[in-house]
Parts: structure tokens; sequence; C-alpha cells
């Protein structure tokens, strides 16, 4: 299992604001997807995930740090979705929605393995916000 922060690339985003963390695990980078620490400075911008013309895509909300942060480069679930209650979207290589679940972030890789059956990849999503956090693929 991959997981790939960020799979388009981030875009200038003229209503981007810069936000001051007030809170831990509450300000979640998608870029290191890593928590931002109290004090630290976020950017909190539009987003779309999609690499492909899709019905399903559309611009959303996430944060990332103000200031350059490693790209998280990994198979294992990071931390930050294990602490989270998750919107789990399965594509096809078309982008058309196959299935989908809400679950807590402990059970993501099963989750995950189970979505990804016939599927290309999965959209994460921080369920109640709807913030964008991760793709994984197969
Ligand atoms: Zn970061």
């Amino acid at each position: 299992m991959r997981v790939t922060p960020l799979p388009a690339p981030l875009t200038d985003d003229p209503g981007a604001i810069r936000v001051r963390v007030e809170e831990p695990n509450a300000y979640p980078c998608r870029r290191c997807l890593q928590d931002g620490e109290v004090g630290e400075t976020m950017l909190l911008l539009s987003y779309d995930p999609f690499v492909g013309a899709s019905p399903y895509s559309g611009p959303g909300p996430i944060y990332v740090h103000d200031g350059d942060c490693a790209t998280f480069d990994g198979d294992d679930i990071p931390d930050q979705l294990t602490r989270r209650l998750l919107s789990v979207r399965a594509y096809d290589e078309r982008h058309m929605l196959l299935d989908a679940d809400v679950i807590e972030g402990t059970d993501l890789a099963g989750a995950a393995q189970r979505l990804l059956t016939g599927a290309s990849y999965l959209h994460v999503h921080n369920a109640r916000p709807g913030c964008f956090a991760a793709r994984i693929d197969g």
C-alpha cells in the first residue's frame, strides 16, 4: 500500500490564508502528513487532488506548513490519519467512484485493503470537515 500526499501539484491559491496553530493535532499538514505544532504557521488553501477529469473533482480546504517541510514518502499509514474519523473513497482508472466508507482511522489499513479490491486508488478525507488527507494505491 502506497500513501501519497498531494497527488496533484499544489497551485497558487489567491484565497490562501496563514493561520497559527493554537492546539495540537488540529492542523494536519497534507505535505509531510504530520500535524502542525502549537505556534507553527500553516497555510489554509483550496486543493483538488484529482489528476484527471472527473465529475467527482473539486477543490476543498487543506492545511500545509507555511514553508518547506519534507514530503511524506512511505508505505506505512502515518499517525496523523489514525487519529481521525475518515471518509475513504475508491475510484477506478477513469476517476469514477466505486465505493466509499466512513471509518475510524485506526481501521484504515484494513479498510483500504478491502476498498482497493477492484479499484484503482483511494482518496482519504477527514470525515467531518471533509478536507483531503492522502491518496492510497494498492
Ligand atoms: Zn508539513
